[in-house]
């Protein structure tokens, strides 16, 4: 599959509705195991390739961990990952109560751990966020 990179301002935009943005509350989407992009590839790749940036490249990097972008939420670890934990998660909008407001489902990375929180409302910005 090809990334084409955008823009570095573009890049920079992403990598901060990523990891400091908080406009937008969202959960894990529940039932979507079974939901597969086409062509094969992982739904990490769907988000590349929509937001034209490598998630390797905008991710603060240490010993060669990445930061979850959920990293607020790790209590077991400081929130660096290994890069193949990073997927595309389904995610849902909802309000300060956790309600559902938006029928769509997106895709933002997030590691598997973060994944599996299905009680916590995460916060990202808009870009962060590839209609599913
Ligand atoms: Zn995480």
């Amino acid at each position: 599959m090809k990334i084409r990179l955008k823009r570095f301002n573009e890049s920079e935009d992403i990598q901060q509705a990523l990891l400091d943005a908080e406009d937008v509350r969202i959960v894990n989407a529940e039932d979507t195991a079974d939901d597969h992009p086409d062509n094969n590839s992982s739904w990490r790749e769907y988000w590349e390739e929509e937001t034209g940036v490598k998630l390797e490249d905008i991710l603060p990097e240490k010993n060669g961990k990445f930061l979850c972008p959920g990293h607020e939420h790790h209590k077991e670890d400081d929130g660096y990952v290994d890069p193949e934990k990073i997927c595309g998660c389904h995610v849902q909008k909802v309000n300060a109560k956790g309600e559902v407001i938006d029928k769509n489902l997106y895709i933002t990375p997030m590691c598997s751990g973060c994944n599996k929180r299905i009680n916590d409302i995460f916060k990202v910005g808009r870009k962060a966020l590839v209609k599913r």
